[in-house]
Parts: C-alpha cells; structure tokens; sequence
C-alpha cells in the first residue's frame, strides 16, 4: 500500500513556482498578486486563509488580506470586487467562501473577473473546465487531486470511478475532469441507493462527503485506490470520509488525512494564481 503524500508534493509544486517567480521577476517588473476577501471570522476560514497567504509569501508572491466584519453588505463587498479586478497589481481574487446568510455567494463567485478567478469557481472557468479549455482555472481542490494522480501516475483511463459527494466545488468537477481522462464515472450523493455496491465494484474512490469514516473496510475492494477529500474533526483529532486505519489494508494506494488532498488544494491556488500572471504578461488575457 503506498500513501499518497500531499504534503510533499505540494512542497514540490511551491518551490517550483518559487523559482519560476524568480526568473521572471526582473523582465515582468512585479511578482504575482493575490488579493484574499474574508467576510465574518469564521475560525475554520482563519485557518485556511492564514495557511494560503502562508504559501503566497514563501513562493514570493504579493498578497493582501480584506478581513470585512460579518456586517458587510453584498454592494460593499461588490465594489471591493469591482475594485480588486481593476487593479493591475492583483492577478487573483479569491472570496472565501462560506460567506454570511444575507450575501448572495452565486452574485458574488459572478462579480470576480472570470480572468482572475483562480478559485476557479466563476461560470466561465466552470464552463471552460467542461470542454477542455486550457486558458481557464480548475477549481483547486479537484485540481489539486489530478496532480497527486499524476505523481503516482495513476491512469484513469477506462478505470470505474465512484465519487461519493456532488458539490460544486469538488465532486461534479472531478467528476468532468475524470470523465475528461476517459474514466468511467458515477458520482453519489445522499439520496444514492445500495451505494456499498457500487463501491465495491470501483477502482476508485473519491470521498467528499464531510461524513467522518463513512467509507468502511468492507465497501471497497481489495487493491482500491482511495482519494480522501473530507476534513473532519472526531474527538478532537482531524480525520477524512475514510475510516483510514481499516481501509488502507485494501488500498493499493490512500490519501491520508490531514497530509493528502488539504495541501495539494492550496499548492494548486498558487499555481492559478502564477498562471493568471502569466495569462496577462504575455498578453493573453486582459484585466
Ligand atoms: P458539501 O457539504 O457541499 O457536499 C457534501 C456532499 O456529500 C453532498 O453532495 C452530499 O449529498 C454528499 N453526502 C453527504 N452525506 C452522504 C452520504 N451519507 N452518502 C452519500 N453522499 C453523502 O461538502 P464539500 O464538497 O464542500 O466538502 C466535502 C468534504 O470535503 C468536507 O469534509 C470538507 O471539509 C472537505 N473539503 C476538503 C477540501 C480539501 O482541500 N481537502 C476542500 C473542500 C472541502 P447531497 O448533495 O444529497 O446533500
């Protein structure tokens, strides 16, 4: 069994941006920019927030951070966007999200310039992840699974796939990207019926469910490979969908949690965020 470290690989991916942004300095005059919007302070999203502007500052990158109390009204948080995707110095936008219940989240995920979404979240980059356009970003956390699956080099193609959660930000698109790759692909949600047997026939398995050990010994089949996407905490300790401990004695290979996909999610941000800049460097996409 070989676990899948995404703590390592993202190491590797940040320092290649590291170097990348330093080749480039001198000829593109200023370093890549990531403007991060937090609304409230959710102290989940502190978490997350602090560890992408962590990365930003290790690969050289300017960010700033808009913390707006939890009071902030949609068209204060509309202009800040507005203003943000004039600002020559910024190449990403990101709004973390949950925002608060009187902010439309959709209104907001449209406002972002599509050219500097690098959520990837924006109709457009999820329309362009759909027929295989290069030039738009791929939301982060499925992005951020492909480039594990690559480093192992895991080959998809023709391989069953169950995917067990259908949000917008993780399950439907890994969901197309697999599809993409010429896997065959069902994805699951709550309301899915005898999904056990569907898991015991899938080679394999990506669980985004935030259901702590949801994914037993005895649903998979020996020699699976199991992307664990779910965060979550179970007295006191962080755990994934998988319950790891049983399922890794199957598993050809296993994502561990935290340590597997978490990492790769922020790695594949900062290389939105570096292909952005590049995009408008070199003249390919306007503000
Ligand atoms: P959502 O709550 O948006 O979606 C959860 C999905 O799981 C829904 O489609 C839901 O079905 C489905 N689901 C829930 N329970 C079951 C069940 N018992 N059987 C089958 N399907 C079920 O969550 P997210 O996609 O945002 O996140 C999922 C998990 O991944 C969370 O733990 C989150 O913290 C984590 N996460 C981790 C990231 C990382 O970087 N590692 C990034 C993003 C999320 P239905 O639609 O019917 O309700």
């Amino acid at each position: 069994m070989i676990v899948m470290n995404g703590k390592q690989l993202s190491e590797k991916v940040l320092d290649e941006v590291l170097l990348d942004q330093q080749k480039v300095l001198s000829t593109y005059g200023r370093p890549a920019g990531l403007a991060v919007i937090m609304v409230g302070d959710n102290p989940a999203s502190k978490v997350y927030v602090a560890n992408k502007i962590k990365a930003c500052n290790f690969v050289g990158f300017y960010s700033i951070t808009h913390q707006l109390v939890e009071s902030t009204n949609e068209t204060e948080l509309l202009s800040l966007i507005n203003k943000l995707n004039n600002d020559d110095t910024i190449d990403g936008i990101l709004v973390q999200l949950p925002l608060p219940k009187h902010i439309n989240e959709l209104k907001v995920i449209n406002a972002i310039s599509p050219s500097k979404d690098v959520d990837g979240f924006h109709p457009i980059n999820i329309g362009k992840m759909l027929i295989d356009d290069k030039t738009g970003f791929l939301p982060c956390t499925p992005y951020g699974i492909l480039q594990i699956l690559d480093e192992y080099k895991i080959d998809v193609k023709g391989k069953d796939v169950v995917i067990v959660g259908r949000s917008n930000i993780v399950g439907k698109p890994i969901s197309i990207m697999l599809i993409q790759r010429s896997a065959t692909v069902q994805v699951c949600n709550s309301n899915t019926k005898n999904i056990n047997e569907k898991l015991q026939i899938a080679d394999i398995i990506i669980a985004a469910t935030g259901v702590p050990n949801l994914i037993k010994y005895e649903d998979v089949k020996e020699g699976v490979i199991i992307i664990d996407v779910g965060i979550n905490r179970l007295d006191g300790k962080l755990c994934g969908d998988v319950d790891y401990n049983n399922v890794s004695k199957k598993a050809s290979y296993i994502t561990p949690v935290p340590g597997g996909v978490g990492p790769m999610t922020i790695a594949s941000l900062i290389k939105n965020t570096y292909k952005s800049y590049q995009l408008k460097k070199e003249g390919i996409y306007e503000r």
